[in-house]
């Protein structure tokens, strides 16, 4: 099963995905962490990513989808994908590479956190190198580009809506009971 989690940033999509992979014995593939690797060994695409990265907007759809193709050949179980797709363009993408292999996304989980609480979480923790224009744009380049994914999803009936306030576990066990159903 392969299973997308979508919320903005400060969402705490990467603390969930550690606990749902657990879980459900998922491979986990972010391609946030693709990116900072590239970037920690200074490779020519680590380098131009840091620029738009630092900046709060999206790597190309190109260079994303090609790394996610790459990286899709290396895997034979079910993935959560987290922090990909990011734009419509990317989630046609993956449709297509998933349908190669006779394969499709089986659910996609929203992590819903009100635009007040991802500023407060972004300036509390994690990126502390943000700045406040870096923090707006990021939510200004989730709302413009990502959230046309829900409807997306919605569409496609696969959409699973978690409230995203509160504890890790509380919400680590919403989380859980709806996948358990899936
Ligand atoms: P993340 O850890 O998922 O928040 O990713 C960190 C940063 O990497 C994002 O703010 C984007 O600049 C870039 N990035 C990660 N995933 C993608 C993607 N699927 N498409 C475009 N840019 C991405």
């Amino acid at each position: 099963m392969h299973i997308i989690i979508l919320g903005g940033p400060g969402s705490g999509k990467g603390t969930q995905s550690e606990k749902i992979i657990k879980s459900f014995s998922l491979k986990h593939l972010s391609t946030g962490d693709m990116l900072r690797d590239e970037i920690y060994r200074q490779t020519d695409l680590g380098q131009k990513a840091k620029i738009v990265i630092d900046k709060g907007n999206l790597v190309s759809n190109e260079i994303i989808l090609e790394m996610v193709a790459n990286k899709l050949k290396q895997i034979d179980k079910g993935i959560l994908f987290d922090g990909f797709p990011r734009t419509i363009a990317q989630a046609e993408g993956l449709d297509e590479l998933l349908a190669k292999n006779s394969s499709s996304i089986r659910g996609v989980i929203l992590l819903k956190v009100n635009n007040e609480e991802l500023v407060k979480r972004m300036r509390g923790g994690g990126r502390t190198n943000d700045n406040e224009e870096t923090i707006y744009n990021r939510v200004s380049v989730f709302e413009s580009e990502t959230k046309p994914l829900i409807e997306f999803y919605q569409q496609q009936n696969k959409l699973i809506e978690i409230d995203g306030m509160g504890t890790i576990d509380d919400i680590f066990s919403r989380i859980e009971a709806e996948l358990s159903y899936q």
